[in-house]
C-alpha cells in the first residue's frame, strides 16, 4: 500500500477521535496524534471540569435555597480541593475510555507532538508517518493580551489547575468562559470581580439573556464593572494589582483570570509545507465539506473558526468520514441553527438568530415573543432569580427562527425546542403543543 494510513488526524480531541473512529468503522486504516491527554480541551481543561465546577456551584445555590422548603441545614464549608482532586480522578477514567475506544475501532494512538511535513506526511518526534488523507483537529488555546504583566494572570488553563479556592479574583472577558467562571468562582463563595471592556457582556447573544443575566449577578452581589479595558497588572506581594487604561487602580486581587476568547493552534503544525492556507488570525478555512484549500487535507472543530463547540466539532468530523468513507458523497454538517448554552447561574440557552440579527435579515416581517417570570421553585426561596424567553419569529406563517432562553433548567428544556426550530416549526406549531404543567417550559407554548 502507498501510504502508511488512509487517514491520520492531528489532534485527539472531540473532533479528531470521532472522524478516526468513524472512518476506521468503515474499513478506513486511522490514527490519531496527540502530544496531550486524550479528549482535547472538552474533556480536560474545558466542557467536562466545567460542568463538575458548576454543579458544585448549582449545589451550592441549592443549599441557600433549602429555608424555605423546610429545611434546617448548617452549611459547613466548601472543600475545593477535595473536589478538584476527584475531578481530576474522574477525568483521568475519561482519557483511559478515550484510548480503549480508539483500540476498539482499531484507531492508533500516536502519542506526540505533529506537524505536517508535506502534504501526505506527519511528523511525530523522530518517527513520519504517511496518509492518503491528513485531517487537521488542533483545537485552541487561550488568547493573553499583550499588556504589561499580563503573565500574572492565568486562564481557564490555569482555572483547571487551581488546587485552591482563590480569595479575591478578577475575571477580565465577556463571553462564554468568563460569564461562566465567573459565576461558579461566586457562587461557590470567591469574591468575584468580572471586568468587560464595553457596556455588556454576551453581546453575540440575544439583548434578553445579557440584560437578565446581568440584573440577576446584580442581586447576587457579583462585582460587575463595565467599559473597563486594562492596562497592566503589577506584582504587588503575592498579591496582583490591577490598572486600567483610563488609569484606576481596581485594587489587589489574588488571582486574574483572562477570558477573551481562544485562538487556534495552527502556529508550530508547519502548514505552509503541505500549501495549507490560514486566516490572519491562524484559523484554516475550510468549505461545507470540511476541505481545505489542499485536496486531500481537511479540518474541523476549533481550528476552522466556525462555532467552537464540541459537538459541532464530532458532528463535522463524524459527517466527513461517512462521506469520505461510507460513500454518503453529500453529507456534510449543515451549521445554521445550532443550538448552545451558557453555564451561568441560572443558565442561558440560545439556537437560531437574536432579535437584532433577525430584524437585520428580515426587517419587519419579524416578531417576537416574550415571558418574564419567577418559576415557581423560586416562590419559596430567599433569592429567587427570574426566568426570561424569547420566542423570534418571522413571516405570515410565523416561522420560528430564534430561541433565547435564560433560568433554571434552561439548559436542559432547549435541545428540544431545537428540534423544532431545525425541523422549520412555527408559532402555531408551538401553540398546538399542549403544555406540560407545571414547568417552566410551558410557557414557551403558551407566549401570546
Ligand atoms: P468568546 O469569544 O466567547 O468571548 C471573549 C470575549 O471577551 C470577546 O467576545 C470580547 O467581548 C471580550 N474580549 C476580547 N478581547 C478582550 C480584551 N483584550 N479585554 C477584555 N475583553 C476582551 O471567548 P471565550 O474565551 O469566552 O470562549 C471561547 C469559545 O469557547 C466560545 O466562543 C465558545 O464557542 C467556546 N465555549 C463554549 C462553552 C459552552 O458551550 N458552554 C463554554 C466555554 C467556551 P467584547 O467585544 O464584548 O468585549
Amino acid at each position: 500500500m502507498k501510504y502508511d494510513y488512509d487517514l491520520i488526524a492531528i489532534g485527539g480531541g472531540s473532533g479528531g477521535v470521532a472522524a478516526t473512529r468513524r472512518a476506521a468503522r468503515h474499513g478506513a486504516r486511522c490514527a490519531v496524534v496527540e502530544f496531550d491527554r486524550l479528549g482535547g480541551t472538552c474533556v480536560n481543561r474545558g466542557c467536562v471540569p466545567k460542568k463538575v465546577m458548576w454543579y458544585a456551584a448549582h449545589i451550592a445555590h441549592t443549599l441557600n435555597d433549602v429555608e424555605g422548603y423546610g429545611f434546617d441545614v448548617q452549611k459547613n464549608g466548601f472543600n475545593w480541593s477535595q473536589l478538584v482532586e476527584d475531578r481530576e480522578k474522574y477525568i483521568h477514567r475519561l482519557n483511559g475510555i478515550y484510548e480503549k475506544n480508539l483500540a476498539k475501532e482499531n484507531v492508533e494512538f500516536l502519542h506526540g507532538f505533529g506537524s505536517l511535513t508535506d502534504a501526505h506526511t506527519v511528523k511525530v518526534g523522530d518517527a513520519s508517518y504517511t496518509a492518503e488523507r491528513i485531517l487537521l483537529a488542533p483545537g485552541g488555546t487561550p488568547v493573553v493580551p499583550d499588556i504589561p504583566g499580563a503573565e500574572l494572570g492565568m486562564t481557564s488553563d490555569g482555572f483547571f489547575e487551581m488546587t485552591e479556592m482563590p480569595g479575591r479574583i478578577a475575571v477580565v472577558g465577556a463571553g462564554y468562559i468568563a460569564v461562566e467562571l465567573a459565576g461558579m468562582l461566586h457562587s461557590l463563595g470567591a469574591d468575584v470581580s468580572l471586568i468587560i471592556r464595553r457596556e455588556h457582556f454576551l453581546r453575540e447573544f440575544d439583548e434578553i439573556l445579557s440584560s437578565t443575566l446581568t440584573q440577576v449577578m446584580h442581586d447576587d452581589g457579583l462585582n460587575i464593572i463595565n467599559n473597563t479595558e486594562l492596562k497592566a497588572l503589577q506584582s504587588v506581594g503575592s498579591k496582583i494589582n490591577v490598572t486600567t487604561q483610563d488609569d484606576r487602580d481596581l485594587g489587589e486581587f489574588d488571582q486574574v483570570l483572562w477570558a477573551i476568547g481562544r485562538k487556534p493552534l495552527t502556529k508550530d503544525l508547519n502548514l505552509q509545507s503541505a500549501g495549507v492556507e490560514v486566516n490572519k488570525n491562524g484559523y484554516v478555512p475550510t468549505d461545507k465539506w470540511q476541505a481545505t484549500n489542499v485536496d486531500n487535507i481537511f479540518a474541523i472543530g476549533d481550528v476552522t473558526g466556525r462555532e467552537q463547540l464540541t459537538p459541532v466539532a464530532i458532528a463535522a468530523g463524524r459527517r466527513l468520514a461517512e462521506r469520505l468513507y461510507a460513500g454518503k458523497t453529500d453529507l456534510h454538517l449543515d451549521y445554521s441553527n445550532i443550538a448552545s448554552v451558557v453555564f451561568s447561574h441560572p443558565p442561558i440557552g440560545a439556537v437560531g438568530l437574536t432579535e437584532s440579527q433577525a430584524i437585520e435579515k428580515y426587517g419587519d416581517q419579524v416578531k417576537c415573543y416574550k415571558a418574564t417570570f419567577t418559576p415557581m421553585y423560586h416562590a419559596f426561596t430567599k433569592h429567587p432569580q427570574k426566568t426570561a424567553m424569547k420566542l423570534v419569529v418571522i413571516g405570515e406563517d410565523e416561522k420560528v427562527v430564534g430561541i433565547h432562553l435564560i433560568g433554571a433548567g434552561v439548559d436542559e428544556m432547549l435541545q428540544g425546542f431545537a428540534v423544532a426550530v431545525k425541523m422549520g416549526a412555527t408559532k402555531k406549531d408551538f401553540d398546538d403543543t399542549v403544555a406540560i404543567h407545571p414547568t417552566s417550559s410551558e410557557e414557551l407554548v403558551t407566549l401570546v
